[in-house]
């Protein structure tokens, strides 16, 4: 199956999620993405990446991707928030990585965890 992986990322954290995602292109292109909604616009009109959109973050974005999760459709999290600025969200946000951790879902908050996690899954889709 392919793997299956949810990208967010706060306003700050859009260009390294671009970049992050540009890197791994070819991978992600046979993966099946969703995101939050601006995150997945940038996504798909910068880069051509087929994401399944869900809302906005502050709009109940993360909570949607939680239900994924929850259900066990989502493989992986890709979630680059920034440490350094209050969220108006931030108890969605906390629920979703508490649903990672519920759930045993890896669950990649800053570049260097999301590297491990993307090289590992681009290593095991290869099997
Ligand atoms: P966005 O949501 O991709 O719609 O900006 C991300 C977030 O702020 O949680």
């Amino acid at each position: 199956m392919k793997p299956r992986i949810a990208l967010i990322a706060h306003d700050k954290k859009k260009d390294d999620m671009v970049a992050l995602a540009a890197q791994y292109l070819d991978f992600l292109r046979g993966c099946t993405l969703m995101a939050t909604g601006t995150t997945g616009g940038r996504l798909a009109n910068e880069l051509g990446l087929t994401v399944e959109r869900k809302h906005s973050g502050p709009y109940g974005g993360d909570l949607q991707i939680g239900a994924e999760l929850v259900e066990g459709r989502l493989d992986a999290i890709i979630f680059l928030r920034d440490p350094m600025t209050p969220q108006p969200h931030e108890p969605d946000i906390n629920a979703l990585v508490r649903a990672c951790d519920v759930h045993n879902v890896a669950c990649a908050t800053n570049l260097s965890t999301a590297h491990l996690v993307l090289t590992q899954l681009k290593a095991a889709s290869r099997k």
